[in-house]
């Protein structure tokens, strides 16, 4: 088949990857004139969701929310008006462990799916995309400790590896962490990674490239007709600037394939909202500063997650990327009308993050400073599959754990397309799908 993919994130390159390997002909249409510049790009570099993750597992179970929203980190700012929100609502629906636990389990089949599909692609090409071992969880409170034992017994479950580490042991295990440093403790995930997302997939480009996969790079999907299964793109160098319906009919030029893939990120919503498919989906904005290291030895080898606060700490090379304090943004909100007070107060966050952390590490003033939008689904699954139009398909939402997850939603909507049957049951690819609201 003839497919498009729109939207060369990671979500977009590894789909664009697995179509390919299962035969098609596929064409990827890009609004940057390179891959992974969004989302992907400010990604906090942990390649799979674990159970201590703060959407997936207990940490950050209802009782500790508000500090969470609203105190400390200041991630997002519930007032009443947003209770009366239907998502919000829905949202907090999923307070505790117990669910939070059931939630990874459903997820479970993916994340297998996905190390599985990461770990083939590393094998074949040989990709070299900054990988590094170890994950360790920070705690500053016995009692936020206590309240991830719901998590650990998940992990001895599933034979995840794990050790619990008492303050001492996080000083030996990672000296970079300075012992005036109020800690509880720690989880060290020995196995667990990260690794530079946007690497990966300019990598995964340029085997695609030599392959035969055509890229449309520096060009803006405008429009999407699902019944023909044709987009309409906006002409070569020139920018998209406001409504889309503006551009001059005869100026767009159409490409018509068997199949579309949307997996535009953020930008997906106005362009499904278009083809007539209104999805429930809420925008949340993350932070990062990226900056040099300027003090070798006090440089972590270890990747640290400020887990209460998820902020994560992970080393690139030279550089140290830290990521999180998230904020909820209005559904079509554009990067230049999200409340610039939020924003400073989010990236103090995280520039306070590594100073509680890693004082002196890093070299703050040459840091650059991102923000970036991801999608999240009231569920907190990702939508993957086709939509109510059959040949309108999507690869999106799978908001704070898109990096490697990716992999796995990509092989399973390969299948899918394709008539095979793939590794995921159908009740997980029922959880998936997105028609399922
Ligand atoms: C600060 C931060 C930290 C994160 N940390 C982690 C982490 O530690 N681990 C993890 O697993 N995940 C993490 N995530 C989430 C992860 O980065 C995302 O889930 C993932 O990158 C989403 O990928 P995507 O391809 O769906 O979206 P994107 O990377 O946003 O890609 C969408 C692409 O579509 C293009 N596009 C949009 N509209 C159009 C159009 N109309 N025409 C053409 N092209 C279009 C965009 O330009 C973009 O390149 C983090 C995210 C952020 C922001």
């Amino acid at each position: 088949m003839d497919i498009i993919v729109i939207g060369a994130g990671i979500a977009g390159m590894t789909t664009a990857y697995c179509l390919h390997a299962a035969g098609h002909r596929v064409c990827v249409i890009e609004r940057h004139t390179t891959v992974a510049q969004k989302a992907s790009f400010g990604h906090g570099g942990v390649v799979l969701p674990t159970p201590l993750d703060t959407w997936f597992g207990p940490a950050l179970s209802f009782s500790s929310w508000p500090a969470w929203l609203g105190g400390e980190s200041t991630r997002m700012r519930v007032t009443k008006s947003m209770l009366g929100c239907s998502w919000v609502r829905r949202f907090f629906k999923q307070p505790s462990a117990e669910q939070r636990l059931a939630h990874y389990t459903r997820l479970k089949p993916l994340i297998d799916l996905s190390s599985m599909t990461l770990a083939e692609i590393e094998a074949r090409h040989a990709f070299e995309f900054e990988q590094r071992t170890g994950v360790l969880h920070l705690f500053r409170q016995a009692s936020e400790l206590k309240r991830v034992a719901p998590a650990l017994s998940f992990l001895t479950q599933h034979e995840h590896s794990y050790q619990v580490l008492k303050a001492d042991e996080c000083y030996s295990a990672e000296p970079s962490i300075p012992p005036q440093q109020p800690l509880a403790g720690g989880i060290l995930l020995p196995d667990d990674r990260s690794a530079n997302c946007p690497l990966f997939a300019k990598q995964l480009k340029q085997v695609l490239e030599e392959a035969g996969v055509r890229f449309l790079l520096g060009r803006t999907v405008v429009s999407i007709d699902p019944t023909r299964a044709q987009v309409e793109l906006e002409p070569p160098h020139r920018r998209f600037e406001g409504d889309s319906s503006t551009w001059p009919m005869h100026e767009l030029e159409t490409l018509t394939a068997d199949a579309i893939v949307v997996a535009a990120g953020a930008g997906s919503l106005p362009l499904l909202a278009h083809a007539g498919v209104h999805l429930p989906l809420q925008l949340m904005q993350l932070h990062a500063i990226t900056a040099p290291i300027a003090y070798e030895e006090r440089a972590p080898h270890l990747t640290m997650v400020d887990t209460v606060r998820h902020i994560t700490m992970v080393r690139f090379n030279n550089r140290l990327r830290i990521a999180g304090a998230m904020i909820r943004n209005h559904r079509h909100q554009t990067p230049s009308r999200s409340d610039p007070k939020l924003r400073q107060q989010a990236l103090a966050k995280v520039a306070h993050a590594v100073h509680d952390w890693l004082p002196g590490v890093i070299k703050l003033s040459a840091g650059s400073y991102w923000d970036g939008k991801r999608l999240l689904s009231p569920d907190g699954f990702p939508l993957v599959g086709a939509t109510a139009h059959p040949r309108l398909w999507v690869n999106l939402a799978h908001g704070p754990v898109g990096w490697a997850l990716a992999c796995g939603t990509a092989k399973a909507l390969a299948d899918k397309l394709t008539g095979r049957a793939g590794e995921l049951d159908a009740e997980t690819m029922m959880a998936l799908s997105p028609t399922r609201f």
